[in-house]
This record gives structure tokens, C-alpha cells and sequence, in this order.
């Protein structure tokens, strides 16, 4: 299995959906010469977690049509269905692809680095990081959900590092089977010195644990922010998409390492958010990714925060 080579191959036909779905072009052909010109949208959503500042980052989005060939879940039908329950009329599953930026104290983290411009994604994460008001230099941790393109890809660009001083963290699980993956050799040269690893569970920064969310790849992680009684769950790709992840979690998604284990992890997950009514990150739900899980029949909805 070679989820990044099955990406690549389809990643000239997403840009071409992802252009022909983009919000700006549907914008601009509505626009009325009397109506108010339209607000841009945001890339960027500032929000606290207790007293830490937090923003979530638009780095772009994967389009993805329901067919076998593109999509990791194969049960196309299933997956029809729950698209059409959901109102989404273009049978296509949409991806968002937003990295966290937290603010601990003295430490600038950034969780997830994007895709760099791969999979038909726009590589707007540094335009975000802008209008956040911080600069690549002032990072000081990276932390690493896992090592897939779309979120180790804005690592490097034209053959340096992006955020040349900071640290680059995931779990030992996850470096070891990154170093063994080919086509993660030019982000894998550059990251060496600046990696430190940390076991399942660890202790990241003051208001950061890293939250063991197992199966999707060797060694996924989640982190949990908390502070102040407020706890944000940053859920990685335990849950991929907010229809399909959410509502039907137990269907086989080829992205995932481990299936069986994956599938545990993302029944427990939503179990736990649903029971504790958490705030939950899905740097890949609909931007800017926040909200919670309620129960919905024998099941589960995602809520987005208004
Ligand atoms: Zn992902």
C-alpha cells in the first residue's frame, strides 16, 4: 500500500475539481454590481483555549470523487449515502487541510505543517502563518501528527527548512518508519538534526500532551491542549472526514496502517468527545475545524462551533 503514490497519481485531476469547486470562482460569478463586495475569506481563525492563544491556519484542500480509485474508503455506496444525507450533491468527499498554531508561553508550536503545495492543495500555509502575525523563524516546535505528505509536506521548500529554527517532535514509532520511507528522503535529510521523539502519552510543552490515537500509521499521535479547565483535542487523521469518519467509523479506510486498530481508536475517540462534550481540531473537518461530537440515533454527528 502507498497511500502518497495513489495521492500523487490523482493529484492532477484534484486540481483540476478543486479549481472547478473553488468558493472564489462560484463567488465572483454571483456577484451582483449593486450587492456588497463580498468579505475574502479568512485563512485564519484566532481562538483561546483557556489562555493560550491558538489559530487555525488554511493550508487548502483535497478533493477526493467517491470512486474506488481515489477514495480510501471502499464502500463507495455507503460512503453515497451519507454524502447524500449530509446534503453534499457532487458525490466528491472535501478535505480541508488546516495545521494548529499554538501559542504555549514562551513557545510557538506549530502542529502539522500542511501538504506543501501536494495533493492539489494550495500551499497557503505561510500566507497564514503571515496573517497570524508570526514569521517561519520565530517556530520553536514543530509537532508531527504523522508523517503523510499532507502533513510533513511543508517541512521543506526549494530544498531547505521551512522553520529553520525550530525543533521537529513526533513519537519514535513515527521517525523510525519515516526514515524508512523513500519518497520522504529530501524532507527526511533536512528534519535530522532538528528532530526529538517522545514516547505515546508525553508531556510536550506546559499546556501540551501528546494523546495516543493508534492504527493510522506507525506511530500517530493526537495532542490534547489544556488550560485553565478548557481542553482542545487536536485529532489528526484518527478522523479524516467530518461526514464520513464521524458518522460511519467503522468502515475500512485504506489511509489507515492498521485498520482494526484505527477503526478502535476513532469508535473510542468519538465515544470519549461525545461523553465529555470536548472541544475537537479536525485538521481535515471543514475550516476552521472546531467543534464537537454529539450523539445522533446509534451514532454520532459532528457539530461544527458556530
Ligand atoms: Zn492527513
Amino acid at each position: 500500500m502507498n497511500v502518497h503514490a495513489r495521492l500523487a497519481a490523482a493529484s492532477l485531476m484534484l486540481m483540476t475539481l478543486a479549481a472547478a469547486c473553488s468558493p472564489q470562482t462560484e463567488k465572483t460569478a454571483e456577484t451582483a454590481p449593486a450587492a456588497p463586495a463580498a468579505a475574502p475569506i479568512s485563512d485564519t481563525h484566532a481562538f483561546r483555549i483557556g489562555q493560550v492563544e491558538a489559530v487555525a491556519l488554511r493550508d487548502g484542500t483535497i478533493v477526493l470523487t467517491n470512486a474506488e480509485e481515489q477514495s480510501p474508503w471502499s464502500a463507495v455506496s455507503d460512503v453515497a449515502t451519507v454524502l447524500t444525507a449530509n446534503g453534499v450533491t457532487d458525490n466528491r468527499i472535501h478535505l480541508s487541510v488546516q495545521p494548529l498554531l499554538v501559542k504555549d508561553g514562551e513557545r510557538v508550536v506549530l502542529i502539522d505543517t500542511g501538504a506543501g503545495g501536494q495533493m492539489g492543495t494550495e500551499n497557503k500555509l505561510p500566507a497564514s502563518l503571515a496573517a497570524a502575525g508570526v514569521q517561519p523563524a520565530q517556530v520553536t516546535d514543530i509537532l508531527i501528527s504523522h508523517a503523510h505528505g499532507d502533513h510533513v509536506g511543508g517541512l521543506v521548500a526549494n530544498g531547505a527548512l521551512v522553520y529553520p529554527n525550530a525543533t521537529v517532535r513526533m513519537t519514535a514509532a513515527e521517525w523510525a518508519a519515516m526514515q524508512g520511507e523513500n519518497e520522504l528522503q529530501p524532507i527526511v535529510r533536512l528534519i535530522r538534526p532538528k528532530v526529538e521523539t517522545f514516547e505515546p502519552g508525553a508531556s510536550i510543552s506546559p499546556a501540551i500532551t501528546a494523546l495516543p490515537l493508534p492504527g493510522h500509521t506507525a506511530g500517530h499521535t493526537g495532542y490534547e491542549i489544556a488550560n485553565g479547565g478548557a481542553r482542545l483535542i487536536y485529532v489528526g487523521d484518527a478522523l479524516h472526514s467530518s461526514l464520513i469518519s464521524v458518522q460511519r467509523p467503522e468502515l475500512v479506510n485504506r489511509w489507515d496502517l492498521d485498520s482494526a486498530t484505527a477503526i478502535a481508536t476513532r469508535q473510542a475517540l468519538l465515544e470519549r468527545g461525545a461523553s465529555q462534550n470536548l472541544l475537537f481540531y479536525g485538521v481535515h473537518f471543514p475550516f476552521p475545524g472546531l467543534g464537537r461530537i454529539q450523539r445522533r440515533d446509534d451514532g454520532f454527528v459532528w457539530a461544527p462551533q458556530p
